[in-house]
């Protein structure tokens, strides 16, 4: 089985599209939601709907939360809570109840996920080996996906023991995951990328051969940004998505 891996969609439905067409293209037969399915982009409502549709396995991730006022906004930035404020009016009720109906943690067949960590489901950071090391402490299955950074990371551990740290983590690299070791995949943001490349980012894990491969894919951002103007959504979510910032 091939597991397609989304996190960080944020409402931005040109890049999800490209994306799975990438993913299908690649022999994806299953999807992984590693929450943010909505908030700074302009198509919440079509996002869930792809997601429902593809009956991909979600969990929900903090804007989501914010969306259904079950996140307390004052932890948000001026940017992040107009959008949740807009999202939060456009939801319809179907997917309203869709993303409270989505759990803070998921699994499968030697795999776990969770929006940002293991420590703090929605809310904390995988930024640096540090964090890192605490989810892995935390981590039963071989390999544990997670997003909420934007940025694409691979850390590793010895199964049960220590730290190995950081790994090279190429797009377009096919790693090979070690049978001693334990994982913690970020794959990067399909909706909203945050390391300077504008291209929407993915993942392919192929449980049978135990590899995991990140992607770079190309969408149509003139479009993505155009709704966001047009919705009146803050310019600069328009904005960062050409600097990938
Ligand atoms: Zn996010």
């Amino acid at each position: 089985m091939r597991y397609g891996i989304l996190a960080d969609i944020h409402g931005n439905l040109e890049a999800l599209d490209a994306v799975l067409a990438h993913l299908h293209d690649a022999g994806a037969s299953a999807y992984l939601c590693l929450g943010d399915i909505v908030g700074y982009g302009a198509d919440p409502n079509a996002c869930c709907e792809r997601l429902r549709a593809l009956r991909a396995q979600c969990v929900v991730g903090n804007h989501d939360l914010a969306a259904l006022g079950a996140f307390d906004l004052s932890w948000m930035n001026p940017l992040a809570r107009a959008a949740v404020e807009w999202t939060a009016h456009q939801l319809s009720p179907e997917n309203r109840a869709f993303l409270r109906s989505l759990p803070e943690e998921g699994d499968g067949p030697g795999f776990q996920f969770v929006h940002g960590s293991l420590v703090e489901p929605t809310t904390a950071y995988i930024t640096h080996s540090f964090a890192a090391r605490a989810s892995l402490e935390l981590q039963h299955a071989p390999v544990c996906f997670v997003g909420h950074t934007h940025v694409p990371a691979l850390y590793a551990r010895r199964r049960g023991g220590v730290l190995v740290g950081r790994l090279a983590f190429a797009a377009g690299q096919r790693v090979v995951l070690e049978p001693g070791r334990q994982y913690l995949a970020n794959c990067g943001a399909v909706g909203q990328p945050r390391d300077g490349n504008p291209d929407a980012a993915c993942g392919l894990f192929d449980a049978d051969t135990g590899t995991l491969t990140r992607y770079r894919v190309p969408y149509d951002i003139d479009t993505a940004q155009a709704k966001i103007r047009a919705a009146g959504l803050p310019f600069w979510l328009a904005e960062r998505l050409t600097q990938g910032a």
